[in-house]
């Protein structure tokens, strides 16, 4: 299959209310441009150097999605254009992309990305850790972001019964986290090419999706 045709058919299989995110990382910009010809706009990177050189060598409509680690160091380069920052792991990350966000004039959408994968390696907040900076009441203090939703990994595993119990874990904090910071939540992001299926059946309204649209990487 094609790039398009595998975007289309991606595309074509999944719910209306569920936004799908082309990840983008390690492919060059004419495949990039492959998939944005057939009218996809929403392009996700992992690496900031990576996203920054693509946003300014690519179409300025593209709306540009980080989803992986961000170091507090290298907020300022994607803050003046990033659509949406799906990795705010720490504090420290938040108080400076509202700094950063403040400097540009602009309120940046983030999502807060937690821990619910059996691996320790992967990053993220417990829930312990955000009810804290709630009732610390931070979220209304940062004015210069706006935070619509949840991002999370499940482990990586075939297991679909352990892929579930997280992708519900991350539900259920998405719904208690909107009774606190109300309405501008309506973002869960999970799932990817592996078990974007499981998680849409779980509740995710966004999906990131690389190499079953791209093909397998190589790195
Ligand atoms: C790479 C990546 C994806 C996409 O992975 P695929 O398995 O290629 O679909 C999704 N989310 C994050 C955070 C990633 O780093």
């Amino acid at each position: 299959m094609s790039i398009t045709e595998s975007l289309n058919t991606i595309s074509n299989g999944i719910p209306e209310h569920v936004k799908l995110v082309a990840v983008s990382k390690t492919r060059s910009n004419e495949e990039i441009l492959e998939v944005y010809n057939a009218g996809h706009r929403d392009f996700g990177e992992n690496r900031v150097q990576e996203l920054v050189a693509k946003a300014e060598e690519l179409p300025k409509d593209i709306r540009w999605h980080l989803i992986g680690h961000l170091q507090t160091n290298k907020v300022k380069y994607i803050a003046p254009f990033v659509h949406l920052i799906h990795s705010i792991e720490s504090k420290k990350v938040l108080i400076e992309t509202n700094k950063r966000a403040a400097e540009n004039d602009r309120v940046i959408d983030i999502l807060l990305q937690f821990h619910i994968a059996i691996e320790e390696s992967k990053f993220g907040f417990s829930l312990k850790e955000i009810e804290a900076l709630v009732s610390d009441g931070i979220f209304s203090e940062l004015k210069n972001i706006r935070v619509k939703g949840v991002m999370g990994m499940a482990t990586f595993t075939n297991e679909t019964k352990q892929i579930k119990k997280e992708f519900r874990t991350l539900k259920s904090i998405f719904d208690h986290l909107k009774v606190h910071l109300g309405e501008d939540l309506d973002t869960i992001s999970m799932g990817m090419s592996g078990d974007y299926s499981i998680a849409i059946e779980e509740g995710s309204n966004l999906i990131r999706v690389g190499s079953k649209i791209f093909g397998d990487r190589n790195y």
